[in-house]
């Protein structure tokens, strides 16, 4: 029997990975002229973070947790997101002493879900948190910056729901209003919604069953419960997104699977993905610094998550880094002269592939082919003896000499082209 990888558990192939690094380097790029920088959390933190964070009611923390016990019996979990311990590590190395933290994390999270297409129970996310600023204007420019990303990396057809998810003070009169509306129609709520009508009734609006769903088709409005300073936080985010030309849909139904939330919540869908098709969500959490036991501090924070927007762009026609082949035949003094070469173009920064096998020109080619060079360098006796090298386009199949000490302009001329997608 051979050994397979765990269901939900997924490996990224290298065929893949250039997709990834692509939307890597171009959050970190973008994320950096906002002023943020990178923050690198633990895997595993106690379980009492999470409980306390995302809320003991939730469905993460009651049915989706990696947690055991380890030797020396406390009790330990994988991190199921990232929020809650870029908050512990705000508040236990004290950053709430600077005017204000711009933190972004890249990485894994675990949850025990039913794995299906762009789910997985160990999924990565590229999160950012904005810990110590209240403005809404802040809301926007992260809002506005997400956009900028999705943009740059060739998303199309983005679209940003926001809502309001009001504060501590008006949020209470809302869940009142929702526990009672839906004592009315008890008879068609799930088990879970039924339960937690008391505690978190919130949870039915984004309940997944069509039970729930129809139910709460006319619940009412949040935005009209809330009070006039998270109205006005509201309007205010809304009129900061349209200096930028940033239009939202307003969806009051919008309450996200995490208690910590507050004011402004947002998500970001994209097409092609079905009912799973949020790539982006987030939004403001004022009180979660002072709940783990840190100073009042308002927050504003989002996961992309990793998987569902490489789904995406998969389609897409990407544009790879491209690679070299160096083709060596014709004796040591061949190979030397060739050895050199690799050398000198990969301290340039190209890419490049040899054969190490004493091998002859076809079969050298057909090892070029099947890795996807874009260009063969061919350099036998003939060629060395002259001081050029034949340089192969393996997309058109012409083929020129080149004098050894003009082989970097042209290939750069070359692949210039290509990196335009030409
Ligand atoms: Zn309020
Ligand atoms: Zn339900």
């Amino acid at each position: 029997m051979t050994i397979t990888a765990i269901r939900g558990f997924n490996d990224i192939m290298p065929a893949e990975t250039a997709i990834w690094l692509h939307i890597e380097e171009e959050a970190r790029r973008i994320f950096r002229s906002y002023g943020f920088s990178e923050i690198r959390i633990p895997l595993l933190e106690r379980t009492e973070l999470f409980k306390r964070s995302i809320g003991e009611t939730t469905d993460i923390v009651e049915k989706e947790m990696y947690t055991f016990t380890d030797r020396h019996g406390d009790s330990l979990t994988l991190r199921p997101e990232g929020t809650a311990p870029v908050v512990r590590a705000y508040i236990e190395h004290k950053l709430y002493k600077r005017p204000i933290s711009k933190l972004y994390y890249m990485g894994p999270m675990f949850r025990y879900e039913r794995p299906q297409r762009g789910r997985y129970r160990q999924f990565y996310q590229i999160g950012a948190e904005v810990l110590s600023e209240g403005s809404p204007k802040l809301d926007a420019e992260v809002l506005e910056m997400l956009m900028a990303l999705l943009k740059s990396i060739g998303l199309k057809g983005a679209t940003l729901d926001i809502n309001s998810l009001g504060c501590r003070a008006c949020r209470p009169q809302y869940k009142e209003k929702v526990k009672k509306f839906l004592e009315t129609r008890r008879k068609v709520l799930c088990e879970n919604c039924l339960r937690r009508i008391n505690v978190n009734p919130l949870r039915a609006l984004d309940c997944k069953s069509t039970g729930c769903k129809d139910a709460t088709v006319d619940v009412p409005s949040i935005l009209d419960t809330i009070c006039n300073g998270c109205k006005e936080h509201f309007e205010e985010v809304k009129r900061h997104l349209s200096a930028f030309d940033i239009h939202p849909s307003i969806n009051p139904r919008m309450v996200r699977g995490l208690d910590y939330y507050t004011k402004t919540t947002f998500e970001i869908t994209a097409e092609g993905l079905g009912a799973q098709n949020a790539v982006v969500a987030g939004g403001r959490y004022d009180g979660l610094v002072q709940d783990l036991g840190g100073p009042d501090t308002p927050c504003f924070g989002f996961a992309i998550g990793m998987e569902r927007l490489v789904l995406i762009m998969k389609d897409k026609e990407f544009v790879r880094e491209p690679l070299l082949f160096v083709a060596i035949f014709g004796g040591s003094e061949v190979e030397m002269k060739g050895t050199e070469i690799i050398k000198e173009l990969r301290d340039l920064g190209f890419a490049v592939e040899r054969e190490y096998a004493d091998k002859g020109i076809k079969a050298q080619m057909k090892k070029a082919n099947k890795i996807g060079a874009s260009f063969v360098l061919l350099l036998g006796k003939d060629e060395h003896d002259r001081g050029v090298v034949a340089i192969k386009d393996m997309k058109t199949g012409s083929q020129k000499d080149v004098k050894l000490d003009e082989i970097v302009e042209v290939l750069n001329k070359e692949l210039s082209t290509i990196k335009k997608g030409e």
